[in-house]
Order: C-alpha cells, then sequence, then structure tokens
C-alpha cells in the first residue's frame, strides 16, 4: 500500500488488528516517506530505523498473539525534549549534542508499553525558547504548507512531521504555546493539558511551573489516542496529579455542543497586530460552532496586556535556574582546554548556548537577583495568580474560552523578528500556562496566502475530554483537518 499515511490513528489500529498490514511494514513506509522527504523539511534531528523495526516486531507478536493493547504497532514522534534511552536527546540545543540519556522520560516510556514506535526525535527551538523553531542547533525546520516559512514552535519539529506526513502523529510540549501556536501554524490539533496531567520526569526542564506535554496530531480523535496512553499520575513527578484518567476516545462525543457557552474575551479581538485573515477565520470558526448550537457570549479579560511581561518574567527566572545545571563538568557541552573552573563555566556556556538561550538566562538572573527579586519576580507571581483568577471569574459563566492560537500565520524563514515582536506574537497562548489551564488548537481553514489558520479553545481545569469532544464534533462537520500540504501527498 502506499497510501498508509493517510489513514488515521483509528484505522491504522484497525488495520494492524485486521492483519491487513503488520507494524514493519506501516513502519517502513514512514521510514521510507522520511528518507525520501525529510531532506526538505529538516523535521527529525535523529531517526531510529533499526530501534524502529525492533519495535515494531514487538509489536507485530503481540499482534499475532492478540495480547496487544489498542495502540500496538502505531509509529510515532517524539519531540527531542523527552529523554529517551539510549537515543540522542538534544533540546536541540549544541550543549546536549552528544547527551545520551540514562533513562527513558515517562511519556517515552508510557508510549513503549503501548506497543507504539518510536520512529525518532524532532526538532525544536533550543531548549524549547522560541516560536520559530528556528533557534535550533540543528538548522530551522520547514513549514510543510509552504517550505519558506516557519513551521512555528517550539514544537516545530513535531508539527512538520505530522503536517508531512512524516509521523501519524508526535508528542509535543507547551510551556507559552510550543504546541498550540505550531499546530496553528501547520493545520493541526494540539492539545496543551491541565498542568499536573501529564509527568514532566525526563522532560528536560524549561520553566517548571509552565511546562506540559501533549499530543499534537491531524485530528482530536487522534490526539485523544494519544492522551489515553500518556496521561496519569507520576510518582516521579511530584507536580502530576494523582486525579483519575478519562477515557479520551470515549469521551469523544460525550460533550454537548448544544447549549455550550462560549466566551469571546473582548480584549483578544481587539489585540494590535491580529491579521484580518486570521480574526475572520476564527470568527468563521465561531460562528459554525454556534449553528451546531453553541452559545457565544462576550466576556472580559481584563488582564490580557499583562500576559507578555508576566510569562517573560517568570518563565526566564525558572529557566535561568534550571539551566544553571549545564555548567561544562558533569554532562553536555565541554570547552576545550579550559584554564579554571571559572574558565570552564563560562566558555562551555557562552560556546555552547544559542543567543535566545543566553538572553533568557539573563533576563531571569537579574530578575531573581537579591536587588530585584521583588520588584520583578515576586510582583510578576502577584500578577500571575491575578491572570488566573480572570479566568476563573470568565468560567463562572461559560463552559470554554475562544481565541486565535496566533495573531498571524506562520511567519517567512528568517523574518528576523526582534525578540519583543517575538514574544509579542505568545500573548494568546501565555496565559493559559501562567493558570495551568489546558487548551486545544483545531484548524479553521486558510489565509490569503494558503498557511493555516488556528482557533484555540481554553477550558477549565482538567476539561481535556470536553476540549477533545468539542473539537471532534466541529471536525465532523468541517474538513479542514483532513487537508494535506502538497509535500504530504507525495509518495515515497
Ligand atoms: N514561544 C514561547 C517562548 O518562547 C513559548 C515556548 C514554549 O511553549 N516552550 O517562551
Amino acid at each position: 500500500m502506499t497510501d498508509l499515511h493517510r489513514l488515521s490513528i483509528r484505522e491504522m489500529a484497525e488495520g494492524l488488528k485486521s492483519a491487513q498490514f503488520s507494524s514493519r511494514e506501516l513502519t517502513q513506509h514512514y521510514l521510507d516517506r522520511i528518507a525520501k522527504l525529510d531532506d526538505r523539511v529538516n523535521s527529525y534531528v535523529t531517526v531510529t530505523p533499526e530501534y524502529a523495526l525492533a519495535q515494531a516486531d514487538a509489536a507485530d507478536n503481540l499482534l499475532k498473539n492478540g495480547t496487544a493493547g489498542p495502540l500496538a504497532g502505531v509509529p510515532l514522534a517524539h519531540k527531542d525534549i523527552f529523554c529517551t534511552q539510549g537515543i540522542k536527546t538534544s533540546a536541540g540545543s549544541k550543549m546536549l549534542d552528544n547527551f545520551i540519556s540514562p533513562y527513558d522520560a515517562t511519556v517515552v516510556a508510557k508510549t513503549k508499553a503501548a506497543g507504539l514506535v518510536t520512529l525518532g526525535k524532532v526538532n525544536m527551538d533550543e531548549f524549547a525558547m522560541g516560536s520559530t523553531s528556528e533557534s535550533s542547533f540543528y538548522g530551522a525546520t520547514k513549514n510543510p504548507w509552504n517550505l519558506e516559512h516557519v513551521p512555528g514552535g517550539s514544537s516545530g519539529g513535531s508539527a512538520a512531521v505530522v503536517a508531512a506526513d512524516l509521523a501519524p502523529f508526535a508528542t509535543g510540549t507547551d510551556t507559552g504555546g510550543s504546541i498550540r501556536q505550531p499546530a496553528s501554524f501547520c493545520g493541526l490539533t494540539g492539545l496543551k493539558p491541565t498542568y499536573g496531567r501529564v509527568s514532566r520526569f525526563g522532560m528536560i526542564a524549561f520553566a517548571s511551573s509552565l511546562d506540559q506535554g501533549g499530543p499534537m496530531a491531524r485530528s482530536a480523535e487522534d490526539c485523544a489516542f494519544l492522551m489515553n496512553t500518556i496521561a496519569g499520575h507520576d510518582a516521579k513527578d511530584s507536580t502530576s496529579v494523582n486525579k483519575e484518567v478519562d477515557d479520551y476516545v470515549a469521551n469523544l462525543n460525550a460533550t454537548a455542543v448544544t447549549g455550550l457557552r462560549i466566551g469571546i474575551p473582548k480584549q483578544y479581538f481587539n489585540v494590535q497586530g491580529l491579521d484580518a485573515d486570521v480574526k475572520a477565520r476564527v470568527e468563521e470558526s465561531l460562528k459554525t460552532l454556534e449553528s451546531m448550537g453553541a452559545i457565544l457570549v462576550e466576556i472580559d479579560l481584563n488582564m490580557t496586556e499583562a500576559y507578555v511581561p508576566t510569562y517573560y518574567l517568570i518563565a526566564p527566572a525558572e529557566a535561568s535556574s534550571n539551566l544553571s545545571r549545564y555548567d561544562g563538568v558533569r554532562y553536555g557541552y565541554r570547552c576545550e582546554n579550559p584554564k579554571d573552573i571559572l574558565d570552564l563555566y563560562k566558555r562551555s556556556r557562552s560556546e555552547a548556548f544559542g543567543a535566545e538561550v543566553q538572553r533568557r538566562i539573563l533576563i531571569g538572573t537579574y530578575a531573581l537577583s537579591a536587588g530585584y527579586y521583588d520588584a520583578y519576580y515576586v510582583k510578576a507571581q502577584k500578577v500571575r495568580r491575578l491572570i488566573q483568577q480572570d479566568f476563573l471569574t470568565a468560567f463562572e459563566n461559560v463552559d470554554v474560552i475562544a481565541a486565535p492560537s496566533a495573531p498571524t500565520t506562520a511567519y517567512k524563514i528568517g523574518a528576523n523578528l526582534s525578540p519583543t515582536e517575538m514574544y509579542l506574537g505568545d500573548i494568546y497562548t501565555l496565559a493559559v500556562n501562567l493558570a495551568g489551564l489546558p487548551a486545544i488548537n483545531a484548524p479553521v481553514g486558510f489565509d490569503k496566502d494558503s498557511l493555516p489558520v488556528g482557533l484555540q479553545l481554553i477550558g477549565n481545569y482538567w476539561s481535556e475530554s470536553q476540549l477533545l469532544s468539542i473539537v471532534h464534533q466541529y471536525q465532523q462537520n468541517t474538513d479542514w483537518h483532513t487537508q494535506r500540504a502538497a509535500i504530504a501527498e507525495e509518495n515515497a
């Protein structure tokens, strides 16, 4: 079969169970596509053919014995921020170009235990800091919809592999939008779960109070399958929450769209820099939801202006602390011929961290320094609480909140936005992480340059099932999520 990559995850799982094809065939199909097409997309940092085929054979055995779990034999790609035992985990940085983790992240261990097949590790902004995937040590990943544009970031590789059909779905992480924004730029569905729903163990830390892993795929249904595999409490992550996990697949039709109250924040649609096409497509998608029975309710989110400054204090502050471990001593990059220990620290870090990472470490260190701690860090934490309160108040009146995922569609590669311009592009995603809420991106059409536009739905705590269900039903009524970039239509 030449078009195995066109199947949904459900169809793949069914095809494997009914022996229409084996996991080895399916895996080889993707490996062939990667070999033929990834030169143009630059989405994989590491492809693991032998490892993948061995996992595929193991899954085929389970499938033959009838002991396979629901996803056994289905391939996926992991963002190169999840530690994988025996396989390089770079976080997109020269600092970890030589790093091979001695253990698997919990997310990786769970996908392995479910019999999923790891095709490889995919590109990202260095240490997940960025919105374009251009800051990677391994070069920019291309947007499959237009190879001159970025796929978004930081999970740009995860988005690109799915949009180019170089993996059926992928893991991503979201600290301030890194699942939702690349999903938006690449026409995909991506879910950022409630903080604590997915284990952070073995996920290289950027800003620990904001980081959360989640699925990126074509549809809400595909995301639900991956959520069923990766969600849940983990004793190895003290911030993971011990709360029953929903069956996201079984619940895909469980939320009634009829009567669903969708909040439309006034402030979000008056943001300077909101592209007219993005605004139009998002509004059209809301009309569709309205025609399906939802009730659109105008709401206020008065803290909107505080999102960017608050996040860009807290995230760098946590990053400066988390990244202090890369000192050239225990693992990672070490400079040549250090004169003394200070020279070792200084040159290892200067030579191996890129400009954006260094900028964040400097901002964060400044904000945490004795003289400025109260003025910046403590103040930002107080504002963070107010931002959360704004959402809690809104959820007294509405079930979910709608927004664009990003004010624009995908930038051109090399557009060279100033740091502040790039940070402002995160206006719609940051508050969700500051508040710890779940949110999903769904593709809702294209702009005048045929680049995808995304709708974001933000839910109350633990409403992942509800978000997936709403998007699933929207996708039953529309076909944006089934459209494919030209490169995805090419055969290996
Ligand atoms: N673009 C945001 C940043 O640069 C978010 C990144 C993320 O979610 N990892 O920090």
